[in-house]
């Protein structure tokens, strides 16, 4: 879980100004992605590439005074309860009020840290109004002006100081990685779901209220969890009839939706099919990590046996998952089976694969330098800065004077310098363009 910060005080005090000037650069930038919340008291934030959730904890107050007094207490029971960090705001203009002497009673008594800031001050005069708060028996207080950003930035790089480590990796390699197996009837699915999940394992979560047949399997490798998102019940399945095959593609392609990495089994004795390309399109679509496996491999005869021209034509008619590592392999025999995970985990790593800010910007500036884009209308197309704003898969915002501007092919070598230099060749990725206001 990311740290997280509570604003506390009374209402108009400046707590929503300052909430939306903490997430303002990542909230325009996220609004148009779904999945990413959207409640305007409670939203992620990132200061000098330190993740944290802040709540505006105002936003869920009643600001009519007859109930302030009574709420005042679940509102500090629930930010206590939740929050790493507490922030106390003042109103500077308004000066003290009774509230501010109960809330600062109540805080004191915290084991938690609290930062304490005086809000609206915009010149030196109110500065010296400020004798009053001392009153209060804090030391220290960050004079502010959240409509203004004065002093923000400083009490920012105070806050990251005090919270509590975030390790992203370690929450990655804490959580399982999501497989689903999808391919044509017979291509070998439920043969490799044997294989990698073990013929006796559990069912270990048979979802309530979702398709009968979704079922999920678990295995532990080299210290991680997999999980097998089985839509289709491959693990149980019967004998396909030819008039349940379109559908029994469609079920298995439900558990793209759920995946973090997608296994794409193809028969390399009967070759590759339009249907395995357009199974390998959901994929992309999906926007989940991929791998090719070319199963029953040792059908081949010597001379078929041709590993180049087999992964030639399967990059030729699948350019769009080109980041898509392929391998060839037996489910039967469990020729090279046992490498498949240790790709996974190459794959997932990058999928959720977030990039410092810094190394981000350097990279565009770099590509932008060295080829630059064609004028438009004229006019010289500008990047001014680039910030990664999701993972599973990673997805950077570029902003630029003008984003229709972009062409197609500009837009792809920015992804391959991406892509090069990161690096995140085993992801996909995605880049938006953004009119910088
Ligand atoms: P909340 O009720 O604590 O969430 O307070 P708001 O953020 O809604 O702010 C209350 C009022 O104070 C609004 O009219 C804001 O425009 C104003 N305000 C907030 N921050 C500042 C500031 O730094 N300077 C000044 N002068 N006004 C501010
Ligand atoms: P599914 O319909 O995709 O789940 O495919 P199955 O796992 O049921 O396999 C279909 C048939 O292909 C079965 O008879 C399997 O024994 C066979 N099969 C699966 N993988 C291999 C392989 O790597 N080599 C060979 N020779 N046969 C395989």
């Amino acid at each position: 879980m990311k740290p997280v910060v509570a604003l506390l005080g009374r209402p108009n005090v400046g707590k929503s100004t300052l909430f939306n000037r903490i997430i303002r650069s990542r909230q325009a930038l996220v609004d148009d992605f779904p999945g990413v919340t959207r409640d305007r008291h409670y939203a992620d934030a990132q200061w000098n590439d330190i993740d944290f959730t802040v709540i505006d904890t105002g936003g869920f107050l009643s600001s009519d005074d007859d109930y302030f007094a009574s709420q005042i207490k679940e509102q500090l029971t629930a930010a206590a309860d939740q929050a790493d960090v507490l922030v106390f705001i003042l109103d500077g203009r308004a000066g003290l009020s009774p509230y501010d002497r109960e809330l600062a009673d109540f805080l004191r008594r915290m084991s938690k840290p609290v930062f304490y800031l005086v809000n609206k001050i915009e010149n030196y005069k109110q500065h010296d109004d400020l004798a009053e708060f001392y009153s209060l028996g804090i030391d220290h207080f960050y004079e502010i002006s959240a409509e203004h950003g004065i002093g923000v930035g400083d009490f920012l790089d105070d806050l990251i100081q005090t919270l509590p480590e975030y390790d992203q990796a370690q929450d990655e390699g804490e959580t399982p990685i999501r497989i689903a197996i999808v391919g044509r009837p017979n291509v070998g699915k439920s043969s490799l779901a044997n294989r990698l999940f073990g013929e006796q394992r559990v069912v270990v979560n048979e979802k309530a209220g979702t398709t009968r047949d979704a079922i999920e399997l678990s295995v532990e490798y080299k210290g991680r969890q997999f999980v097998l998102v089985d839509t289709a019940g491959i693990r149980r399945k019967g004998k396909v009839t030819q008039k349940l095959e379109k559908f029994s593609i469609l079920k298995s392609l439900k558990s793209l939706d759920d995946c973090d990495v997608a296994l794409i089994l193809i028969d390399s004795e009967e070759g590759i099919t339009d249907q395995d390309i357009t199974i390998a399109g959901y994929a992309e679509d999906r926007g989940c990590g991929a791998m090719f496996l070319l199963n029953k491999w040792d059908l081949l005869d010597k001379e078929r046996k041709n590993v180049k021209k087999y992964m030639e034509d399967l990059r030729y008619k699948s350019k769009f998952l080109s980041y898509a590592p392929a391998m060839t392999i037996s489910a039967l025999t469990g020729q090279r089976c046992h490498k498949i995970l240790d790709e996974v985990v190459k794959i997932h790593k990058e999928y959720c694969n977030r990039i410092n800010t810094g190394v981000l910007n350097r990279i565009i500036e770099d590509a932008v330098y060295r080829t630059e884009p064609s004028l438009y209308k004229g006019k010289r197309l500008k990047f001014f800065y680039a910030t990664q704003v999701a993972t599973r898969p990673p997805c950077f915002v570029c902003f630029v004077n003008f984003p229709k501007a972009v062409h197609f092919s500009y837009e792809r070598y920015l992804l391959n310098q991406l892509r090069q230099m990161i690096p995140l060749s085993k992801t996909p990725i995605k880049l938006y363009f953004r009119e910088k206001t």
